[in-house]
Protein backbone atom coordinates (compact mmCIF):
# COMPACT_ATOMS: atom_id res chain seq x y z
CA UNK A 1 0.00 0.00 0.00
CA UNK A 2 1.65 3.40 -0.76
CA UNK A 3 2.21 5.83 2.01
CA UNK A 4 0.17 9.32 1.66
CA UNK A 5 2.63 12.00 2.65
CA UNK A 6 0.82 14.97 4.71
CA UNK A 7 1.07 18.37 3.10
CA UNK A 8 2.19 20.87 5.94
CA UNK A 9 -0.53 23.08 6.71
CA UNK A 10 1.68 26.32 6.42
CA UNK A 11 4.70 26.87 3.93
CA UNK A 12 5.79 30.09 5.27
CA UNK A 13 5.49 32.62 8.01
CA UNK A 14 5.71 36.35 7.76
CA UNK A 15 7.02 38.18 10.38
CA UNK A 16 6.81 42.03 11.17
CA UNK A 17 9.87 43.66 13.23
CA UNK A 18 9.51 46.87 15.47
CA UNK A 19 7.12 45.61 18.14
CA UNK A 20 6.66 42.27 17.16
CA UNK A 21 10.08 40.55 17.46
CA UNK A 22 10.68 42.77 20.30
CA UNK A 23 7.97 44.36 22.89
CA UNK A 24 6.81 48.16 22.37
CA UNK A 25 8.74 49.22 25.87
CA UNK A 26 11.84 48.78 24.27
CA UNK A 27 11.50 52.41 23.35
CA UNK A 28 11.95 51.98 19.65
CA UNK A 29 8.76 53.09 18.55
CA UNK A 30 8.28 56.57 20.91
CA UNK A 31 12.01 57.74 19.87
CA UNK A 32 11.17 56.87 16.45
CA UNK A 33 8.32 59.24 16.32
CA UNK A 34 9.92 61.55 18.23
CA UNK A 35 12.95 61.56 15.17
CA UNK A 36 10.12 61.84 12.55
CA UNK A 37 9.00 64.83 14.27
CA UNK A 38 12.42 66.25 14.71
CA UNK A 39 12.71 65.83 10.73
CA UNK A 40 9.18 67.32 9.78
CA UNK A 41 10.29 70.67 11.51
CA UNK A 42 14.01 70.67 10.71
CA UNK A 43 14.55 69.47 7.17
CA UNK A 44 10.81 70.19 5.81
CA UNK A 45 9.89 73.50 7.87
CA UNK A 46 7.06 72.23 9.09
CA UNK A 47 5.73 74.40 11.49
CA UNK A 48 5.89 73.49 15.32
CA UNK A 49 2.23 73.21 16.07
CA UNK A 50 1.35 71.44 12.79
CA UNK A 51 4.13 68.55 13.26
CA UNK A 52 2.42 66.17 16.27
CA UNK A 53 -1.03 65.96 14.63
CA UNK A 54 0.20 65.80 11.32
CA UNK A 55 2.40 63.01 11.86
CA UNK A 56 -0.09 60.89 13.66
CA UNK A 57 -2.97 62.07 10.81
CA UNK A 58 -0.14 61.22 8.21
CA UNK A 59 0.97 57.56 10.05
CA UNK A 60 -3.18 56.47 10.44
CA UNK A 61 -4.14 57.82 6.69
CA UNK A 62 -0.80 56.24 5.12
CA UNK A 63 0.02 53.43 7.27
CA UNK A 64 3.61 55.72 7.72
CA UNK A 65 4.19 59.43 8.03
CA UNK A 66 6.96 59.05 5.43
CA UNK A 67 4.39 57.90 3.21
CA UNK A 68 1.89 60.30 3.70
CA UNK A 69 4.69 63.34 3.58
CA UNK A 70 5.39 61.77 0.03
CA UNK A 71 2.06 61.69 -0.74
CA UNK A 72 1.78 65.66 0.16
CA UNK A 73 4.37 66.49 -1.97
CA UNK A 74 7.06 66.95 0.19
CA UNK A 75 10.72 66.39 -1.52
CA UNK A 76 13.38 64.59 0.68
CA UNK A 77 15.50 62.16 0.01
CA UNK A 78 14.32 58.33 0.99
CA UNK A 79 18.03 57.75 2.35
CA UNK A 80 18.31 60.39 4.35
CA UNK A 81 15.01 60.24 6.06
CA UNK A 82 15.54 56.89 7.16
CA UNK A 83 19.44 57.58 8.10
CA UNK A 84 17.76 60.45 10.27
CA UNK A 85 15.34 58.90 11.90
CA UNK A 86 16.73 55.77 13.02
CA UNK A 87 20.23 57.33 13.48
CA UNK A 88 19.74 58.35 17.20
CA UNK A 89 17.02 55.39 17.99
CA UNK A 90 18.13 53.58 21.16
CA UNK A 91 19.25 50.58 20.27
CA UNK A 92 21.47 49.70 23.11
CA UNK A 93 17.96 48.88 24.42
CA UNK A 94 16.97 46.01 22.03
CA UNK A 95 19.26 43.17 23.75
CA UNK A 96 19.60 39.73 22.43
CA UNK A 97 17.28 37.07 22.90
CA UNK A 98 18.32 33.44 22.33
CA UNK A 99 15.01 32.21 23.68
CA UNK A 100 13.43 33.93 20.28
CA UNK A 101 16.25 32.98 18.31
CA UNK A 102 16.34 28.96 19.61
CA UNK A 103 12.04 29.35 18.71
CA UNK A 104 12.87 30.49 15.49
CA UNK A 105 15.10 28.28 14.43
CA UNK A 106 13.26 25.16 15.11
CA UNK A 107 10.38 25.84 12.89
CA UNK A 108 10.48 23.88 10.05
CA UNK A 109 8.94 26.50 7.71
CA UNK A 110 10.17 29.30 5.56
CA UNK A 111 10.57 32.45 8.02
CA UNK A 112 10.88 36.15 5.86
CA UNK A 113 10.89 39.71 7.69
CA UNK A 114 8.15 41.92 6.58
CA UNK A 115 8.63 45.26 8.11
CA UNK A 116 7.96 49.19 6.85
CA UNK A 117 11.76 50.16 7.57
CA UNK A 118 14.53 50.04 5.51
CA UNK A 119 17.21 47.64 5.73
CA UNK A 120 19.71 49.59 7.85
CA UNK A 121 17.33 49.54 10.47
CA UNK A 122 15.95 46.07 9.89
CA UNK A 123 19.63 45.02 10.04
CA UNK A 124 20.67 46.55 13.11
CA UNK A 125 17.71 45.16 14.86
CA UNK A 126 18.01 41.52 14.33
CA UNK A 127 22.13 41.79 14.86
CA UNK A 128 20.91 43.76 18.77
CA UNK A 129 18.38 41.12 18.99
CA UNK A 130 21.03 37.93 17.97
CA UNK A 131 18.50 36.93 15.48
CA UNK A 132 21.08 36.87 12.34
CA UNK A 133 20.41 33.81 10.77
CA UNK A 134 17.44 33.07 11.81
CA UNK A 135 15.24 34.18 8.76
CA UNK A 136 15.67 33.03 4.66
CA UNK A 137 14.99 36.82 4.01
CA UNK A 138 13.90 39.96 4.71
CA UNK A 139 11.43 42.40 2.71
CA UNK A 140 11.88 46.08 3.62
CA UNK A 141 11.26 49.26 2.41
CA UNK A 142 13.57 49.40 -0.68
CA UNK A 143 12.60 45.59 -1.42
CA UNK A 144 8.41 47.59 -2.07
CA UNK A 145 10.21 50.52 -2.95
CA UNK A 146 12.98 49.59 -5.64
CA UNK A 147 13.61 52.82 -7.25
CA UNK A 148 15.00 53.85 -3.97
CA UNK A 149 17.61 51.32 -4.09
CA UNK A 150 18.58 47.83 -2.83
CA UNK A 151 16.00 45.37 -1.70
CA UNK A 152 15.37 42.33 -0.06
CA UNK A 153 18.30 40.60 1.21
CA UNK A 154 18.91 37.38 2.91
CA UNK A 155 20.08 38.17 6.82
CA UNK A 156 23.57 37.19 7.07
CA UNK A 157 24.79 36.90 3.72
CA UNK A 158 23.74 37.93 0.45
CA UNK A 159 20.46 38.66 -1.78
CA UNK A 160 17.48 36.09 -0.90
CA UNK A 161 16.12 37.18 -4.17
CA UNK A 162 17.69 37.95 -7.58
CA UNK A 163 17.54 41.09 -8.68
CA UNK A 164 15.41 40.51 -11.64
CA UNK A 165 12.31 39.02 -9.59
CA UNK A 166 12.03 41.98 -8.36
CA UNK A 167 8.85 44.21 -9.89
CA UNK A 168 9.57 47.89 -10.60
CA UNK A 169 6.78 50.45 -9.83
CA UNK A 170 5.56 50.75 -13.46
CA UNK A 171 5.20 47.05 -13.76
CA UNK A 172 3.63 47.16 -10.79
CA UNK A 173 1.20 49.95 -12.07
CA UNK A 174 0.55 48.01 -15.41
CA UNK A 175 0.27 44.57 -13.89
CA UNK A 176 -1.53 45.08 -11.64
CA UNK A 177 -3.73 48.25 -12.04
CA UNK A 178 -3.59 50.05 -8.80
CA UNK A 179 -1.90 53.70 -8.38
CA UNK A 180 -1.51 54.38 -5.41
CA UNK A 181 -1.68 57.79 -3.75
CA UNK A 182 1.66 57.97 -2.33
CA UNK A 183 4.30 56.76 -4.04
CA UNK A 184 5.35 55.02 -1.34
CA UNK A 185 4.20 51.45 -1.11
CA UNK A 186 3.98 50.26 2.41
CA UNK A 187 1.53 48.04 4.92
CA UNK A 188 -1.03 47.90 5.64
CA UNK A 189 -2.04 48.67 1.97
CA UNK A 190 -3.88 45.91 0.50
CA UNK A 191 -1.24 46.45 -2.23
CA UNK A 192 1.72 45.89 -0.31
CA UNK A 193 0.62 42.86 1.14
CA UNK A 194 -0.14 41.64 -3.09
CA UNK A 195 3.58 42.70 -3.80
CA UNK A 196 5.03 40.40 -0.64
CA UNK A 197 2.80 37.61 -1.74
CA UNK A 198 4.62 37.67 -5.14
CA UNK A 199 8.02 39.00 -4.22
CA UNK A 200 8.41 35.60 -1.26
CA UNK A 201 6.31 33.92 -3.71
CA UNK A 202 3.69 32.30 -0.89
CA UNK A 203 0.54 31.21 -0.89
CA UNK A 204 -1.17 33.38 1.44
CA UNK A 205 -3.58 30.21 2.39
CA UNK A 206 -0.47 28.45 4.14
CA UNK A 207 1.74 31.40 4.81
CA UNK A 208 0.82 33.23 8.99
CA UNK A 209 1.91 37.28 9.37
CA UNK A 210 2.65 38.03 12.76
CA UNK A 211 2.35 41.79 13.38
CA UNK A 212 1.45 44.02 16.40
CA UNK A 213 -0.43 46.43 14.06
CA UNK A 214 -4.36 45.90 13.85
CA UNK A 215 -4.30 47.60 10.49
CA UNK A 216 -1.70 45.83 9.08
CA UNK A 217 -3.36 42.57 10.46
CA UNK A 218 -6.59 43.49 9.02
CA UNK A 219 -4.78 44.28 5.93
CA UNK A 220 -3.41 40.80 6.04
CA UNK A 221 -6.37 38.69 6.67
CA UNK A 222 -7.95 40.59 3.52
CA UNK A 223 -4.98 39.49 1.55
CA UNK A 224 -5.75 35.58 2.61
CA UNK A 225 -3.32 35.08 5.21
CA UNK A 226 -3.85 33.81 8.13
CA UNK A 227 -2.94 35.96 11.08
CA UNK A 228 -1.25 36.62 14.52
CA UNK A 229 -1.86 40.04 16.04
CA UNK A 230 1.39 40.23 18.60
CA UNK A 231 1.72 42.37 22.19
CA UNK A 232 -1.68 42.09 23.15
CA UNK A 233 -4.10 38.97 24.84
CA UNK A 234 -7.23 39.33 23.14
CA UNK A 235 -8.22 39.05 19.52
CA UNK A 236 -8.60 42.22 16.98
CA UNK A 237 -10.75 42.24 13.85
CA UNK A 238 -8.80 39.78 11.32
CA UNK A 239 -6.83 38.45 13.77
CA UNK A 240 -7.30 34.38 14.06
CA UNK A 241 -4.67 34.59 17.10
CA UNK A 242 -3.20 36.96 19.73
CA UNK A 243 0.23 36.24 21.17
CA UNK A 244 0.82 38.60 24.47
CA UNK A 245 4.80 37.89 23.05
CA UNK A 246 6.04 36.18 20.44
CA UNK A 247 7.56 33.96 22.96
CA UNK A 248 4.24 32.30 23.13
CA UNK A 249 4.01 31.27 19.68
CA UNK A 250 4.77 27.50 20.53
CA UNK A 251 1.52 27.52 22.81
CA UNK A 252 -0.40 29.02 20.84
CA UNK A 253 0.21 27.63 17.39
CA UNK A 254 1.72 24.02 17.65
CA UNK A 255 0.35 23.12 14.39
CA UNK A 256 3.24 25.35 12.76
CA UNK A 257 6.06 21.86 13.61
CA UNK A 258 3.16 19.44 12.75
CA UNK A 259 5.22 16.42 11.57
CA UNK A 260 8.78 17.08 12.87
CA UNK A 261 10.14 14.96 14.69
CA UNK A 262 9.38 15.85 18.39
CA UNK A 263 12.60 14.52 19.83
CA UNK A 264 14.52 16.75 17.33
CA UNK A 265 12.21 19.93 18.08
CA UNK A 266 12.29 19.50 21.79
CA UNK A 267 15.97 18.84 22.10
CA UNK A 268 16.54 22.02 19.98
CA UNK A 269 14.29 24.12 22.65
CA UNK A 270 15.48 23.02 25.69
CA UNK A 271 17.34 24.91 27.94
CA UNK A 272 20.83 23.66 27.12
CA UNK A 273 20.14 23.85 23.53
CA UNK A 274 20.04 27.64 23.68
CA UNK A 275 23.66 28.70 23.57
CA UNK A 276 24.27 25.80 20.40
CA UNK A 277 25.26 27.31 17.26
CA UNK A 278 22.32 26.29 14.70
CA UNK A 279 23.10 26.82 10.97
CA UNK A 280 20.38 29.33 9.02
MG1 LIG B 1 5.36 46.67 14.07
Amino acid sequence: MEAILERPKYECLLFDLDDTLYPFSAGINLACRKNIQDYMRHHLHIEERQVADMCLDLYKEYGTTMAGLKALGYEFDNDEFHATVHGTLPYHNLRPDPVLRTLLLSIPQRKIVFTNSDKAHAEEALCRLGLQGCFDGVICFGTLNPCNGPSAFRDGNGMLFPDETFPDSADLNESDGFRPISPILCKPSIEAMEAVTRIANVDPKKTIFFDDSTRNIASGKAAGFHTVIVGRPTLVPGADHALESIHNMKEALPEIWDGQDRSESDALLSPTAVETPVAA
